[in-house]
């Protein structure tokens, strides 16, 4: 019988994340721990029950390691780390004999002494499974790819998709070419080809130009057979690291020559391109006014303090500039969230109905802002617990921690304790915040947002706010990345 290995060690890094990403970080998020793999994922379609699924029907054994995901946040302590590859490491060593690997990984993992955690991870887990045991690995299409992460025996396929609806998908390919390799039917070699370029997430989404041609040529090559998966990485651009840059990933059964062609090939398209990223952002005041005035719901992005690229979801900077263009008193409702664990409890103490005076925001991120002070009534309080229901991650358990809605006039702010990301409506739905009663909607979200939003949205604009994750790439202070990188030189 055939026995593979499954692992899931992810996250992204963000290097302008003023805090740690440790044990306890990945706690919030999840971490299950050897058989709890197989029925933790509930009804998620993301990558691990999607290796699940495709073994279970091959009748394949399954060696359950651990599965880890941080989302998105700071750089990852190292003793953190080592706990938990020291843990999938020590249950594939307990395995004993294995026919494969599949791992889910994100690709844009760094450690505080490695930039290059995914390379780490692949060399450790080849180190105990010995040569000839084939590994396959899923990444994220934001994934920082890198020549040392081309080792013998190991393939990649990233998402097709950002807004990534493909999960799921993306984890099937990598199950079914890791069982094919297995058997001897497909021999996976893999060739990279980058341009040292990075890209807002605002523009780089795979539905519109320019990436969209691009992604359009990536699976031409596919169908034309020159290729098994060709996988396209404009990484995220929140990553002080060498060797930063678009990426094509090319994974050819056989043809090295072939794979190298295409990536080449898609790599310089890329280049090409470059102009064509230039995000569309729209001063944060002038969103506002749009918004207040306008007919039907406005959503905006509050793209600086986006929890999916790492930030503390917990800035001022909207609310300030709400509260000091009167949208307090405007006679339509804006929604907003914001993270402040501190703040919620007060909500809890105080009791729904009360009036309480607050200091809103900047706890985990004290250098990028103020809190604002504010009068609120409390409106209501929650465990925060939702289930997803419609960003493509359907059926995903968020926990929001203890959620409290405060009414500031005629602003709405579900004050929350965890920065989850800011993908699905059941954000404001879940506790009672109705998208069309709103005339405003902010949401700290580069772009995934517009999968479940944009349905409800009467228009969407990106709002040019500051922060970790700010959609503006001029404005990055980025030290150690490959220089020239465009846009910046
Ligand atoms: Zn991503």
């Amino acid at each position: 019988m055939t026995r593979v290995a499954i692992g899931s060690l992810m996250q992204e890094t963000n290097t302008f994340v003023p805090f740690p990403t440790t044990l306890r970080t990945f706690e919030a998020f999840y971490l299950h721990r050897g058989e709890e793999m197989l029925s933790r994922y509930g009804a998620a379609r993301v990558e691990v029950p999607a290796f699940l699924s495709v073994f279970r029907e091959a009748g394949v054994e399954v060696v359950p390691t651990i599965a880890a995901h941080a989302g998105a946040s700071g750089i990852v302590a190292r003793a953190d780390f080592e706990m938990l590859l020291g843990e999938m490491l020590a249950r594939i060593r307990a395995a004993g004999k294995l026919d494969g690997v599949a791992l889910a990984l994100h690709g844009a993992m760094v450690v505080e002494d490695e930039p290059d955690a995914e390379a780490e991870i692949v060399r450790r887990v080849r180190e105990v499974v010995g040569p000839g045991v084939p590994i396959g690995v899923s990444l994220d299409l934001h994934g920082h790819i890198t020549a040392a992460m081309l080792q013998d025996g190991v393939f990649y396929v990233g998402y097709r998709e950002y807004p990534h609806v493909d999960m799921w998908e993306t984890g099937e390919r990598v199950a079914r070419l890791l069982l094919d390799a297995i058997a001897g039917r497909r021999r996976p070699v893999m060739a990279l080809a980058k341009r040292h370029m990075i890209v807002s997430a605002v523009r780089a989404t795979t539905g519109a130009e320019p990436l969209a041609s691009i992604v359009r040529e990536a699976r031409r090559h596919e169908a034309a057979g020159a290729c098994l998966h060709a996988s396209l990485f404009p990484v995220q651009p929140w990553l002080d690291v060498p060797d930063l840059g678009f990426a094509a990933l090319v994974c050819a059964d056989g043809d090295k020559a072939s794979a190298q062609r295409i990536a080449d090939d898609l790599a310089a398209r890329a280049w090409e391109a470059r102009h064509g990223f230039e995000p569309e952002l729209v001063p944060l005041d002038e969103a506002i006014r749009t918004g207040l005035s306008a007919s039907g719901t406005t959503v905006v992005s509050d793209i600086g303090d986006s929890p999916s690229g790492g930030a503390a979801a917990d800035s001022a900077a909207v609310l300030r500039a709400l509260l000091r263009l009167g949208a307090d008193r405007a006679g339509r409702l804006t929604y907003l969230t914001l993270c402040d664990g501190a703040a919620a409890a007060k909500a809890l103490a105080a009791g729904p109905g009360a009036r309480i005076r607050l200091r809103l925001g900047h706890h985990a991120s004290p250098a990028d802002g103020a809190p604002v002070e504010v009068d609120a009534v409390v409106r209501s309080l929650s465990d925060g617990v939702f289930t997803m229901r419609d960003a493509g991650a359907e059926g995903s358990v968020v926990q929001l921690g203890l959620v409290a809605v405060l009414a500031i006039g005629d602003i709405r702010v579900a004050v929350r304790s965890n920065p989850a990301f800011e993908w699905d409506t059941g954000l404001f739905a879940a506790f009672g915040l109705e998208l069309r009663h709103a005339a405003l909607v902010f949401v700290k979200s580069p772009a995934h947002f517009r999968v479940a939003f944009g349905p409800h949205a009467a228009r969407i604009l990106v709002a040019d706010t500051p922060g970790p994750t700010c959609g503006n790439m001029r404005r990055l202070r980025l030290h150690r990345v490959t220089r020239p990188l465009f846009p910046l030189d």
